[in-house]
């Protein structure tokens, strides 16, 4: 069964998210450790990063990851807003670094219509930057994919191979949002759907660089490009596609995380409960 976990409160403290994960039931957790809607980076000290190793320890060092905040913008044509964007995913990087986590994952943004292909060269410039410029050991930048609106990068798996080929680079994986597939026209509501979603993931990417699993369900429908998450269930996808996504052998051994409404204050121990009878029906 894949480690089931959600997205979780980390204000306070880093060190604080395992026990409001484990208090939810979550076996994995993504946090923002900075304010998402601001530029900015974590913030790092001696005491900080023994703290938090001593937490991760003491929960048996359940998978985490960062999410940078969603300002990132490397696919636009402003060289300014790039720089900030490098800068800021270099900062990220080097915390998930040095906290030993397994990595950041992040949107690449919009090319406003100017076209993927045109500004592939600059995003590949700046991942390459920020590798450079963290230089990780075993943390990983994790490409999203994207609900496709607006321009936004990642949308077709194709974007992503394309990204992935360009920086060949081990330190740069992919997350894989159920969501953001399904707006982007990518069906997982049975199981042959979810089946035949995942072979072309896998044609087009390859599983092996599929690390994280970003298990929302959608309010919207296949194909509508947007991004707006549902709870388990309760939304296009619905049980079925889930419960065959959570069964799914290719996605066994990868952690799953909750970024749902929950009750409206995000993901919670009943979506976790939810997400853990499906994987066991
Ligand atoms: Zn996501
Ligand atoms: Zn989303």
């Amino acid at each position: 069964m894949p480690a089931l976990g959600a997205h979780v409160d980390s204000s306070g403290g880093l060190h604080l998210a395992f026990e409001r994960a484990a208090a939810m039931g979550a076996e994995s957790i993504q946090v923002h450790p900075t304010p998402p809607g601001f530029w900015g980076s974590p913030k790092l000290d001696e005491g900080r990063i023994s703290t938090f190793k001593e937490a991760a320890a003491k929960h048996g060092y359940p998978p985490f990851y960062f999410h940078a905040v969603y300002l990132i913008n490397l696919a636009g044509d402003d060289p300014t807003m790039r720089q900030r964007s490098e800068s800021t995913l270099t900062g990220y990087l080097k915390a998930a670094d040095e906290l030993g986590v397994g990595g950041v994952i992040f949107h690449t943004g919009s090319h406003k219509g100017a076209g993927f292909e045109a500004r592939l060269p600059n995003i590949v410039e700046h991942l390459k930057h920020v590798l450079e410029r963290a230089d990780p050991k075993s943390a990983r930048l994790l490409i999203e994919n994207n609900a496709g609106l607006g321009g936004c990068v990642g949308a077709r798996f194709e974007e992503i191979a394309q990204m992935l080929a360009a920086l060949d680079d081990p330190r740069v994986s992919v997350c894989f949002d159920t969501c953001h597939a399904f707006a982007s026209g990518y069906d997982e509501r049975t199981a042959a759907d979810v089946s035949r979603t995942l072979d072309e993931l896998d044609r087009v990417v390859g599983m092996k660089h599929v690390e994280v699993i970003h298990c929302n369900d959608s309010v919207t429908g296949l194909g509508s490009n947007r991004d707006r998450h549902a709870n388990i269930g309760e939304g296009q996808i619905g049980e079925a596609g889930f419960r065959a996504l959570l069964h799914e052998r290719r996605l066994a051994k990868l952690p799953f995380i909750l970024e749902v409404p929950g009750a409206g204050g995000g993901p919670d121990a009943a979506q976790v409960k939810v997400l853990k009878r499906l994987a066991r029906e």
